[in-house]
């Protein structure tokens, strides 16, 4: 567990790229490792142990075949009795007629016999006692007993048929038949497994044998004969087995079924074999199976090495007629080719796990290698914005995945960008009022002081000018003052109603009709000479509260502003528009002169003006903005020098009720 705790924390420990690849990696390599594990146990456990399965079944075949042999044997020796009469035969000690015997005795040379089908070793005809009468494989030897003989002694004490596969001294098998001298001698070989053994050759042979009894007419046993197969290299009974359960099957060369009689320990026929490409006779079988089969007498099934290679095996002992374990029968099928299959699947396996991991490591190479551009580009565009660059954009790029992340940093610059923007017009608006209050604050003030002096002059120079003679020069000066005072007068008076704006009653009011009159006003007079006039007047729109003719005066005052900077031509466009949040919107745009940068923030200033003196006032804007003011709607201008200038005046909606809009005090 510690070690895994080192390796995670060594891994956070990499950068970016190095991670993502590490991860990757190690999630292949273990995908594959598991993948090829559970490969492995499937192959175990479906087809290896499909194969153990059928070699258990197998076992059950060759146990058949082996006592086939058995059973012919006994029909063989049956079919002997039979052809040469042997109950007469016996009786009258007719040798020469069992001479017809020797046909049924097989020859090494592999010469058959007229038989056909000789296939004995040994056939011998006893007496009642047990004594041999004849020979057939070697008539020259005769008179001893084979009452020891224990299949023997149990046919003629029983009367009956007796099989079994006996273990036979050398010299009596010899006696027997001199020929199966080369067959006997079964030299043990060691090899690396097999287990001590002091011998070094078979003192005995494995020889099947089968005893019939032979009884005259009272039923009365007179004889007996004894046929028998030495199995020490024989090997039908293996062979066959090999052809009937395998049918031969091959794998690269080497028979994938084999068979062995084993006597004690001692391979004595098999089609194992050899690295020599020898039938393996004369190995032996290693330990723990020995201890098992002949020790215990019970079936071994599993794998077990055989020889020079692993088979998967089944092997069941062979008892004789005294139920004596003698030896064991085998069947096995080469594992080779379900390893190989094995081997196969794990090579598949690591193939496809290292071109998983090749690819893994290019796929988070790259990805690491997006990750970290992106990541660096975000940081950059971040550092940009931070440092007041909101204009800064990433371009979004489909393929990278990353331009879900790229929309939403563009947004989120865009609408910074937009805040800031409305936080700077409303500081500026702020600042506007502020400045304009004051001014209105003060000009006020003084506009009433002047006011009533100047009220007093007039009064006293027309007192003065009834008191001037007709002829007087000083009257026409008197005149001069009076005129002057009286544009004084008039000034002071703009100044008043800049600061005081009064209103008149306020009613609901449609906004396109005010603008069609105040138009109507206009229009006509010499300065329009040479202007377009364009209106876009929507239609449907909420009327709007107000004082119709102090309105006319602004739309008037921005008409004429719009004239005078469009000396020449040019047109004038009037649009209204229903603007959000229940207001209505009038755009009053012109093509003039526009206003230039340095004089904007002063355009809504009392007296503030570009005009020629004796022109212009300033004072048209500064009423037309405390009208607006009053109306509770926002005036304000945009403008492209050399373009034109365009004023918007915003109007809340009338919603059915009057707002307390009577009050005379400017700023509110
Ligand atoms: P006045 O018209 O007497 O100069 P205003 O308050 O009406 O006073 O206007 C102030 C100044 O604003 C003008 O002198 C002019 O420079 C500028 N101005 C107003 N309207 C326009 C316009 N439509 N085009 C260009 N400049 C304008």
């Amino acid at each position: 567990m510690k070690f895994v705790d080192r390796l995670v924390s060594q891994l956070f420990k990499l950068d970016l790229r190095r991670r993502l690849i590490v991860g990757f990696l190690i999630a292949t390599c273990l995908t594959g490792f598991i993948a090829t594990v559970i490969g492995i146990w499937t192959i175990n456990k479906s087809t290896i142990g499909e194969v153990q399965n059928r070699v258990r079944q197998d076992i059950n075949s060759a146990k058949l075949i082996y006592s086939e042999t058995l059973e012919k044997i006994t029909s063989q020796i049956q079919f002997a009795a039979e052809a040469v009469d042997l109950h007469k035969t016996i009786a009258s000690h007719d040798i020469a007629k069992m001479e017809n015997l020797k046909g049924l005795i097989r020859h090494e040379d592999g010469t058959q016999s007229q038989e056909g089908d000789a296939f004995l070793d040994m056939l011998s005809v006893v007496d009642a006692r047990g004594r041999v009468l004849y020979r057939a494989a070697n008539p020259g030897v005769r008179g001893d007993s084979m009452f020891w003989e224990p299949v023997v002694k149990n046919c003629v004490e029983k009367k009956s048929i007796q099989t079994s596969t006996e273990l036979m001294p050398i010299d009596d098998i010899l006696r027997e038949n001199p020929d199966l001298a080369g067959r006997v001698n079964v030299e043990i070989i060691k090899t690396p497994f097999s287990f001590e053994s002091s011998e070094k050759q078979l003192s005995r042979g494995m020889v099947m044998m089968a005893a019939y009894p032979i009884l005259d007419e009272s039923k009365r046993l007179i004889g007996a004969v004894i046929g028998g197969v030495l199995l020490n290299k024989d090997y039908a009974i293996v062979d066959k087995i090999k052809d009937t359960v395998y049918q031969g099957e091959k794998y690269k060369g080497r028979e994938m079924g084999v068979a062995t009689i084993f006597q004690g320990g001692v391979r004595i026929s098999t089609n194992v074999m050899t690295n020599d490409n020898e039938r393996a006779v004369g190995t032996m079988l290693s330990k723990v199976v020995y201890d098992r089969v002949i020790g215990e007498g019970k079936d071994w099934v599993g794998r077990a090495f055989v020889v020079n290679d692993w088979y998967i095996t089944t092997y069941t002992p062979i008892y004789d007629i005294d139920k004596k374990l003698i030896g064991a029968l085998y069947v096995g099928i080469l594992e080779a080719k379900y390893r190989d299959i094995k081997w196969n699947t794990i090579w598949i396996n690591m193939g496809i796990t290292s071109l998983g991991m090749i690819i893994a490591f290019i796929i988070s190479f790259r990805l690491g290698d997006t990750i970290i551009k992106r990541i660096r580009m975000l940081k950059e565009a971040a550092e940009s914005i931070a440092a007041g660059n909101l204009d800064y954009k990433l371009s979004p790029d489909k393929m990278s995945g990353f331009d879900m992340l790229d929309e939403a940093f563009n947004y989120m610059s865009k609408s910074l960008k937009n805040n800031n923007e409305m936080l700077y017009r409303a500081h500026q608006q702020l600042a506007r009022t502020e400045k304009l209050t004051a001014l209105g604050e003060m000009a006020a003030g003084v506009a009433h002081e002047i006011n009533n002096p100047l009220g007093g002059i007039l009064l006293y120079s027309n007192l003065v000018l009834e008191d001037i003679p007709l002829d007087s020069p000083a009257r026409e000066n008197m005149q001069k003052i009076i005129y002057q005072t009286n544009r004084s007068k008039r000034i002071v008076q703009s100044l008043l109603d800049f600061a005081r704006t009064p209103t008149g009653e306020m009613l609901p009011l449609h906004i396109n009709s005010v603008i069609e009159s105040s138009l109507g006003l206009v229009r006509d007079q010499a300065m329009f000479h040479g202007i377009e006039v364009k209106t876009n007047l929507a239609d449907n729109l909420p009327e709007v509260t107000g004082d119709k003719s102090r309105l006319e005066d602004v739309f008037l005052n921005l008409f004429i502003n719009a004239a005078d900077a469009m000396k020449g031509g040019g047109k004038l466009t009037i649009t209204t528009t229903q603007g959000a949040d229940d207001t209505v919107k009038i755009l009053i745009a012109d093509t003039g002169h526009g206003i230039e940068e340095k004089d904007f923030p002063h355009i809504f200033e009392p007296f503030f003006t570009t005009k020629e003196p004796g022109q212009g006032t300033g004072l048209g804007l500064p009423i037309a903005y405390g009208i607006i003011r009053k109306h509770d709607g926002s005036i304000d201008a945009e403008s492209k020098p050399g373009k034109g200038a365009t004023f918007i005046i915003s109007l809340p909606a009338y919603l059915g009720r009057y707002s307390g809009m009577d009050s005379d005090v400017f700023y509110s």
